[in-house]
């Protein structure tokens, strides 16, 4: 029996990621910017959000995690749209034979409100991934008694279902 042939049908994947606030960075979140008076430092532009997803469809596939295809010591991804490690997974997860089913994501943080943001990320978050836009779940909690009200923390749940081309 082929590897292959042992694949399952369907796979879950699961991300985390956080990044600290920091003023005089923009602030971007699942590809949008949001008006906010600080944005998230660390790796790349910083998007604790596609950081998440792009390690939740890595984890599906039991792939390398974002930290080592891109990591965050190479000068390279110094400001880098996140949108390009997205890419990168999502090929991954072709090439594993596999394609997205949806995606459910919490994001925690204190600031600023994602409700009245949460449409436009979901909308863009299903464009990057080439799904419909009600199977992105783009929930936000406030970080009760966490004490982490300096950093956006974002959590991803997706599903992942073998291609056609590779169905048995
Ligand atoms: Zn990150």
């Amino acid at each position: 029996m082929s590897p292959r042939t042992r694949q399952p049908d369907m796979r879950i994947g699961y991300g985390w990621d956080s990044h600290e606030f920091k003023s005089g960075n923009p602030l971007k979140i699942g590809g949008v910017m949001l008006p906010h008076d600080k944005g998230l430092g660390g790796h790349s532009d910083g998007d604790v959000l596609l950081h998440a997803i792009t390690d939740a469809l890595l984890g599906a596939i039991a792939g390398p995690d974002i930290g080592v295809l891109f990591p965050p010591s190479d000068s390279q991804w110094k400001n880098a749209d996140s949108v390009v490690f997205l890419r990168e997974a999502l090929q991954r997860v072709k090439n594993a034979g596999y394609k997205l089913v949806n995606l459910d994501s919490t994001l925690i943080l204190s600031a600023p409100k994602i409700g009245p943001h949460a449409d436009a990320i979901r909308k863009r978050v299903a464009e990057l991934c080439g799904i419909p836009g009600d199977c992105v779940g783009i929930k936000a909690k406030t970080p009760e008694g966490m004490g982490t009200d300096n950093a956006a923390i974002a959590n991803v749940a997706v599903l992942l279902m073998r291609s056609e081309r590779s169905a048995r």
